[in-house]
């Protein structure tokens, strides 16, 4: 059984496919999805196409690189649906100054509207973080803690250390078994394996043998099978300890 710690179901590129995904999803052993809305509308299209799916739980918020355009428009109604109790963490927020430095400043105001919002909710955070560690461990020096993920790593091994300082989850994606991903293999075999998760963020980065290819959660495997080998466990171990995580950070499935 793995969780599939962050997926986009509501993708575009999905809405044809869904039930065929989803059903080899099962197939292959994912047992549970974190399904990840950036916008309003895509959380509403995804609380009614899963709602029978007792297996697909809810996360949203604006991410760092739509914040100028939708930030302050959906906020409201976002946080309306996490006080309700329609989600199971906030996210993704964080700060992404890769593809889009000129607005850092409203990044940092949003992911620490995003962080009081978790923390009112008593919710989990799940932040995408992309050039800025610096800025985004300030942030949470300046906030009440939080418990959350940092989903898709890609920071060095100093970055990864002091998360698990602060007793954050790492979350590891198929980027993993790309042959230039040296820092994450060592960040993989090296983080606490009470502290690991998995992740596909499909339909983005599928892994090895599929890069290229739109990703979807039953190609979870791959990722989960790499892993086990870097660190010279069985996948079963791996499989049973993210799972563990995964219900330890998010809880028990809210869906069903
Ligand atoms: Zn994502």
């Amino acid at each position: 059984m793995l969780v599939d710690s962050h997926a986009h179901l509501a993708h575009e590129g999905y809405l044809e496919s869904l039930d065929v995904l989803l059903a080899r999803a099962q197939t292959a052993g994912v047992s549970r999805i974190i399904n990840i809305s950036t916008s309003l509308e895509e959380l509403e299209q995804a609380l009614s196409k899963f709602k029978a799916c007792s297996w697909i739980d809810h996360a949203c918020a604006i991410t760092p690189q739509d914040v100028a355009q939708l930030g302050e428009l959906q906020f409201e109604a976002i946080a309306a649906y996490a006080r309700k109790g329609a989600l199971i963490a906030i996210g993704e927020t964080g700060l992404d100054y890769y593809y889009t430095q000129e607005t850092k400043f409203l990044q940092k105001d949003f992911l620490k509207r995003y962080l009081a919002l978790a923390r009112q909710c008593h919710l989990p955070v799940i932040i995408h973080c992309r050039d800025a560690f610096k800025d985004f461990f300030s942030v949470l020096d300046e906030v009440e803690p939080v418990r959350g993920v940092l989903h898709c790593f890609t920071g060095t091994l100093e970055d990864a250390q002091e998360l698990i300082n602060r007793d954050w989850m790492l979350s590891v994606s198929g980027i993993v078994t790309f042959k230039k991903s040296e820092v994450l293999q060592q960040v993989a075999k090296w983080v606490p394996l009470d502290h690991l998760l998995i992740e596909t963020d499909a339909p983005y980065l599928a892994p090895q043998p599929f890069r290229g290819k739109p990703n979807e959660p039953s190609y979870l495997v791959h990722t989960a099978k790499f892993i086990a080998q870097l660190r010279g466990i069985t996948f079963e171990e791996l499989a049973a300890s993210t799972t563990a995580n995964a219900t330890k950070l998010f809880g028990p499935s809210k869906a069903c």
